[in-house]
């Protein structure tokens, strides 16, 4: 038998008077870590199935819809227990669970965004360029454009056409599709190149994807690869060029969601921003075994990573329409629902990279494996843009997640006056309720694919579920 070894009275002292972030898997049970394990893998088929924002919000329907979600009906009878949703264009959804508290009390709120940085295509993004097909992209959201060459991509989305018919589409998924790529120069030719700013290497217009190169077999016509592929979706869709003006295509890696590491310990895959969050915040309240004491609510979100302005995006008055709409179906008025709803940013934060320390002050900054992550105030610049949480909620929401044994760390978005951004945290604070940003740690945020620990995801489902139940 080992002696074992007396703490001195320095120790133990030490112990209850600092705070130290620990390693989940010294924390966690042999239990508790495999279903960590098994939840992820719910998550990994979440984030193939759901690669934007359409697609997301379809596949969080159909699930609801299996758990006996029905669309929300403005001005119906709700009781306890029940369970609604309202799809916002297809690109975004409430998710509601009436609990049994009065509604004047307010909701608990849980708000995930499911879009995520990509490469759109243009209005007209068809053309040949030495007997090459390309197509012209605008970027969305924050990217670094160099990371998006070289990447095999698949293309998902709709095209409206003239007859008001709506044509789904994703081509680069199947493992027998054909995938797209942008091309980049290469290094033996990239002297001047290298001399461009990085944020200059790939410029904008360069995102060029490249989506065929065979002709239609016909000596006279001009632009002949262009026509070839034209035909070949006409053939494929019944669409023409035109169409494409009234189309929303997105390009996205076309990789799928891996484990990684020898350990299995990670998660790779593209949009994990937010989809993560979005996964946790959403199963949580699938998962729900007892109808909660107060209303549980769950929006999932678009259009965060260009600033939430759209009639899908938080600044809209989606919410809001929707929080006095239910409240007026519970016998109070949305104002007061709203004054006393309390709610859960849930979106990533940046998890600290030993390969570039240089953006992240350590004794702040959130770490993989170390839990969800608790963000006070996100901003740039002197706090600008954050809704910065009233102590009084932080306090709250610390005791919630000890008190229900979730692991957790504080956070912040990298070093002050290195950069900064935010989230949908303050539009849904400047609605009156009390809002705080949580989420899980990312390495690689907005990279074509992004890594988080799997028990800082399981974390986060414990987390929103324990929100759920929260009085
Ligand atoms: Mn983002
Ligand atoms: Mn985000």
């Amino acid at each position: 038998m080992s002696k074992e070894k007396t703490k001195s009275q320095a120790e133990e002292l030490k112990e209850k008077l600092f705070y130290t972030k620990k390693h989940s898997t010294l924390i966690m049970t042999d239990k508790e870590q495999k279903k960590a394990d098994k939840f992820c893998e719910g998550y990994k088929k979440f984030l193939d199935n759901g690669k934007t924002e359409r697609e997301a919000s379809a596949e969080a329907v159909r699930i609801a819809e299996n758990e006996g979600f029905v669309p929300f009906e403005k001005n119906g009878k709700y009781k306890p227990g029940d369970k609604v949703y309202v799809w916002n264009r297809h690109k975004a959804v409430i998710f509601a669970v009436i609990g049994t508290e009065k509604a004047e009390k307010g909701v608990n709120l849980t708000a995930a965004h499911i879009d995520s940085p990509r490469l759109d295509l243009k209005q007209s993004p068809f053309y040949e360029a030495d007997e090459l097909g390309l197509l012209k992209t605008h970027y969305y959201g924050g990217i670094k454009k160099y990371q998006w060459p070289t990447v095999p991509l698949a293309i998902h989305g709709v095209i409206v056409r003239a007859d008001g018919s709506t044509i789904d589409v994703c081509i680069g998924e199947d493992e027998n599709d054909p995938v797209f790529v942008v091309t980049d120069l290469l290094p033996h030719l990239a002297e001047e190149q290298y001399k461009r700013p990085a944020p200059k290497l790939i410029t904008g217009e360069e995102l060029n994807v490249l989506i065929g190169s065979r002709p239609f077999k016909d000596d006279k016509v001009s632009e002949a690869v262009k026509l070839n592929l034209l035909n070949i979706l006409f053939e494929k869709y019944g669409v023409v060029e035109k169409d494409f003006l009234s189309a929303e295509l997105e390009c996205v890696p076309a990789f799928k969601a891996r484990d990684i590491g020898l350990d299995r310990s990670m998660v790779g895959a593209y949009g994990q921003d937010d989809r993560v969050c979005a996964y946790t915040a959403f199963m949580a309240m699938m998962n729900l075994k007892n109808v909660p004491h107060r209303t549980s609510v769950c929006v999932l979100t678009d259009k965060e990573e260009t600033g939430s302005d759209g009639n899908t995006g938080l600044c809209s008055s989606y919410l809001k329409y929707f929080l006095s709409d239910l409240a007026e179906c519970l016998g109070t008025n949305g104002r007061t629902l709203m004054t006393n709803s309390k709610c859960l940013s849930a979106d990533v934060n940046a998890a600290f990279d030993p390969t570039f320390p240089e953006g992240y002050e350590k004794r702040n900054c959130a770490f993989v494996n170390k839990g969800i992550v608790v963000t006070k105030y996100t901003g740039a610049r002197g706090k600008s843009g954050t809704s910065d949480a009233n102590a009084e909620f932080v306090g709250e929401i610390h005791a919630m997640l000890d008190k229900n044994e979730v692991i957790w760390q504080t956070g912040e978005l990298g070093k002050v006056d290195f950069g900064g951004g935010g989230t949908v945290a303050a539009y849904i604070a400047n609605l009156d309720i009390d809002t705080i940003d949580v989420g899980v740690p990312v390495l690689s945020m907005h990279a074509p694919y992004e890594v988080t620990a799997k028990n800082d995801v399981y974390m986060a489902y414990k987390a929103f579920y324990s929100f759920y139940n929260h009085c």
